[in-house]
């Protein structure tokens, strides 16, 4: 789940009229961020339909806010506003939908709560520009949508490594904790934290 309402109004302004011929197609789009995804993390990346939702049920999250993104097995719902952006949209907006799409879609529901929020997101940040560049265009770098979860995630990364969490042996522990079942998360961050 993800929340990033800055581009709603954007989106859906956007929403009014059919998208040119030759415009971006949402499967393509899915399909080659799926693609880089895969080719990073040397792990299968389920392959999950994108269908537009407007979240009028309590059915993603805990219902204290209205998500932007929700990851099912069998498929990603998101909201319109993300739809339109990644079809026609620009600069930091589109940067902005395909953030909560490559969040939602790096979602491996093992397990739920601010631990598999910060552990997604944080990889989500940490591939955010690669993942740009796979859908075709240059995105500037955007913040982590769950500040708070995802700090404790670099901060663990950087006690395991003994390294800043911006080295790259701190990137990949978070793949490793990302790649982790639950019981293994436990594991590797007992092992960081000696307790
Ligand atoms: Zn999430």
């Amino acid at each position: 789940m993800l929340r990033r309402l800055a581009a709603l109004a954007a989106g859906v302004v956007l929403l009014v009229g059919a998208a040119p011929a030759g415009a971006r197609d949402l499967p393509t789009i899915v399909q080659r961020g799926n693609d880089y995804l895969e080719s990073v993390l040397q792990t299968p990346i389920p392959d999950r339909p994108v269908t537009m939702s407007l979240f009028a049920h309590d059915e993603c999250g805990p219902g204290v806010f209205v998500p932007d993104g929700c990851a099912w097995s069998d498929h990603i719902e998101v909201l319109p506003w993300v739809v339109t952006q990644l079809l026609r949209g620009h600069g930091k907006e589109r940067a902005e939908a395909a953030y909560v799409l490559e969040h939602e879609t790096l979602h491996r529901l093992q397990e739920d709560g601010p631990r598999e929020e910060g552990v997604t997101d944080a990889l989500t940040w940490d591939l955010q520009l690669g993942y740009y560049r796979a859908l075709g265009f240059h995105g500037r770098m955007i913040q982590a949508g769950y500040a708070e979860e995802v700090q404790q995630v670099r901060w663990t990364s950087a006690r395991a490594t003994g390294e800043g969490w911006r080295t790259r042996p701190a990137r990949l522990f978070r793949r490793e904790l990302w790649k982790a079942t639950p019981q293994g998360r436990d594991a590797l961050a007992k092992a960081a934290w000696g307790n």
